[in-house]
């Protein structure tokens, strides 16, 4: 595990990233990977002091099952709270990722089918959140400065968390896992997408944390796009 800035480590599972915050008085956890990485998180947390008495916050940036993987897990053991945004409580309370999607595209369906395939043998615990993040919702009462940004596309409950530092934490709007950092290949509405990219010109921040590949300067998007 690396430190990338001060107070941010990413804990990397193959091509899923998670990150724990460190804040005030405690951490917070964005995402959480596969079940079937769990051992490694756990150790990954233990490793920079992320105990039972100190985890505040779970946060899921949307519900699919690579990043909604241990949360309940995480909650039980950490004895700690799940956040996420309500648009997509119905795919892990249901244990569907198809739940609540569009899937006009063909590709996302077969792509999110064989995912579905893989969780299943990886025993997804299905969960009720129990805290619903809604667009400015201010995370500063779990010793974050940071509010959370509806950013729907890639599902319809997909969320960034916007640090007062000038960090985005995009879940899966962008990846990076080529050469350059682009919008998420698994798109369920195309046009919310978009909107949601154009939405991020409203903001003022520098880096990108994306739930898949290495971290960006939006700058750099930008100027590529
Ligand atoms: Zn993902």
């Amino acid at each position: 595990m690396n430190i990338i800035q001060e107070d941010y480590y990413p804990i990397k599972f193959g091509w899923v990233n998670c990150y724990l915050i460190k804040t005030e008085g405690g951490y917070i956890l964005i995402d959480t990977g596969f079940p079937r990485k769990r051992k490694q998180l756990e150790k990954a947390l233990e490793e920079v002091g992320c105990s039972s008495s100190n985890l505040k916050l779970i946060i899921a940036t949307h519900g699919d099952f690579d990043h909604t993987g241990n949360c309940d897990y995480l909650r039980e053991k950490y004895k700690t709270k799940i956040a996420m945004h309500a648009h997509d409580s119905g795919m892990v309370e249901h244990g569907d990722m198809l739940w609540g999607r569009k899937m006009r595209n063909l590709f996302t369906r077969m792509i999110l089918k064989v995912l579905l395939l893989l969780f299943r043998a990886g025993k997804f615990r299905k969960f009720k959140p129990d805290i619903f993040l809604e667009e400015g919702y201010d995370l500063s009462s779990f010793g974050l400065k940071a509010k959370v940004i509806h950013l729907p596309g890639h599902s319809k409950g997909s969320i960034g968390i916007l640090t007062s530092s000038g960090n985005l934490f995009c879940g899966d709007l962008f990846m990076n896992t080529g050469k350059k950092p682009g919008k998420s290949s698994l798109v369920d509405n195309s046009i919310e997408l978009d909107a949601s990219v154009t939405k991020l010109k409203n903001y003022n921040f520098f880096n990108v944390y994306p739930g898949h590949g290495s971290s960006f300067k939006i700058e750099d998007y930008w100027k590529s796009h």
